[in-house]
């Protein structure tokens, strides 16, 4: 078993996404050694639509990283609602929710954080923790290398769970009901397009929504746009049995698709790459146990639904470095603290996560209806004013916004 030697303190960060790399950097900062965990043999690039709100941004610029965060948003684009005939509107679209954004692409952020990490942050890719036993002085770590099938043991003073929805930590740290998730009843499935969609300039935005489906369309300035299917269903075990593509045509189907929505779909078909998975959140009780902490999704994922699922990662990593910066000699104190100052916030986004399923996806007739009344109102000038006004002074736009460690301070 490795000892550890130095008098600085030594983090096990798992999870090489948004959350821990942000942590890996900040824990750095705060004059720990850091060695990362990674199950992919390589670093993912790319990804799907991310708003990152003030939250996100302010955490960003502690981190030393928001320049090297972009803006990819086109202020000429314009957002439709469109059916399966071809009839388009204009209508509300992400830009019109509450809480100035940033619009990048999930591996924006990963690469400015990644960009940012010190030579000395030890990264690993291919491989995972397989068993954790912590007394009170640290934690030993079972590790496993992936491509050469070895074990190792190795001692930490901190290990932090970045792992995401499906997170190991969290199996290996917290008790069995605590890794239940809580399916939202929705599927999700999310690509890149190779060039915008046809018949609509690059910097436009799309919506089709129906009674329990619904498919987007995220425009940026100077890159293709990305797609999110999302639909509702009783079964979510049952989606998975199959082929995505073939789950995704039987949730739009059996009626004729149009031309849009058809060629959206053969796109997904021939895409490299995609995300197809079920909503999931995360509650926990707690989202530390004596020196084990879990940041991001792998604690409270509060699904694309909140969009603050980033921003939040971000900001639960740079609080996390204030808070064992407070309490330098003292772990499960910090974690306590971070804890206490983060909880309210992510249990708000929690909620919101929840009632938003319905602007991305209306669940039945009544809140399309709704959504269409809502679409046409936004046309006059005086809803024009109120959207404006609820884009900045909303409580929702507030807590997009809240710098949590300058809050914390
Ligand atoms: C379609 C979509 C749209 C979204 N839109 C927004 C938005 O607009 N705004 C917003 O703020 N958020 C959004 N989100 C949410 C946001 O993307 C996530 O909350 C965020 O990326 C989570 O980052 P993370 O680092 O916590 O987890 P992840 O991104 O899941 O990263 C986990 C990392 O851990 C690695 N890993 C997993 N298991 C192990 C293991 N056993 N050992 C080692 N490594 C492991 C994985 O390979 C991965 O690299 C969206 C999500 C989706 C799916």
């Amino acid at each position: 078993m490795d000892t550890n030697t130095t008098s600085r303190q030594r983090a096990l960060v798992v999870g090489l996404g948004i959350s821990g790399t942000a942590s890996a950097l900040r824990l750095h900062r705060a004059g720990w050694d850091v060695v990362v965990l990674e199950k992919a043999p390589e670093r993912r690039r790319g990804g799907y639509f991310i708003a990152l709100f003030g939250t996100g941004i302010a955490a960003a610029e502690r981190l030393g990283i928001a320049g090297a965060v972009p803006d990819r948003a086109d202020p000429s684009g314009a957002s439709y609602d469109i059916d399966r005939t071809g009839r388009r509107r204009r209508g509300l679209g992400y830009a019109n929710l509450p809480g100035k954004n940033r619009l990048v692409v999930r591996g924006d952020i990963e690469d400015a954080a990644f960009s940012a990490l010190p030579d000395e942050a030890e990264i690993r890719y291919a491989t995972v923790p397989t068993a954790l036993a912590q007394d009170f002085d640290g934690v030993d770590v079972e590790i496993r290398d992936l491509n050469t099938e070895t074990t190792t043991i190795e001692r930490f003073d901190l290990v932090v769970g970045a792992d995401g929805l499906r997170s190991t930590v969290r199996r290996l740290a917290f008790e069995p009901e605590q890794n239940r998730t809580h399916r939202l009843g929705y599927m999700i499935a999310a690509f890149s397009l190779p060039e915008p969609v046809p018949g609509y300039r690059k910097q436009d935005g799309l919506i089709l929504a129906e009674p329990g489906r619904s498919v987007w369309v995220f425009s940026f300035s100077d890159r293709p746009p990305t797609v999110l299917f999302s639909y509702r269903t009783d079964d979510v075990d049952a989606e998975f049995t199959r082929p995505a593509i073939d789950s995704l045509r039987a949730a739009y189907g059996p009626e004729p698709t149009g031309s849009t929505l058809g060629w959206l779909l053969d796109q997904f078909e021939k895409a490299p790459d995609h995300l197809f998975d079920s909503a999931e959140q995360v509650h926990l009780e707690h989202w530390h146990r004596g020196r084990v902490v879990l940041v991001g999704d792998a604690a409270w994922c509060l699904t694309l639904y909140s969009g603050m699922g980033a921003s939040t990662g971000l900001a639960g990593a740079d609080l996390l470095g204030t808070m064992l910066e407070r309490h330098p000699d003292d772990v499960p104190a910090a974690l306590r603290d971070w804890e206490e100052h983060l909880r309210p916030f992510i249990d708000y986004h929690l909620r919101s996560g929840v009632s938003m399923r319905s602007f991305f996806t209306p669940a039945n007739q009544k809140e399309l209806l709704l959504r269409s009344v809502v679409n046409h109102l936004s046309r006059l000038p005086i809803a024009q004013k109120l959207l404006a006004k609820t884009k900045t002074d909303s409580a929702d736009a507030r807590m997009k916004s809240l710098d949590i460690a300058a809050a914390a301070a």
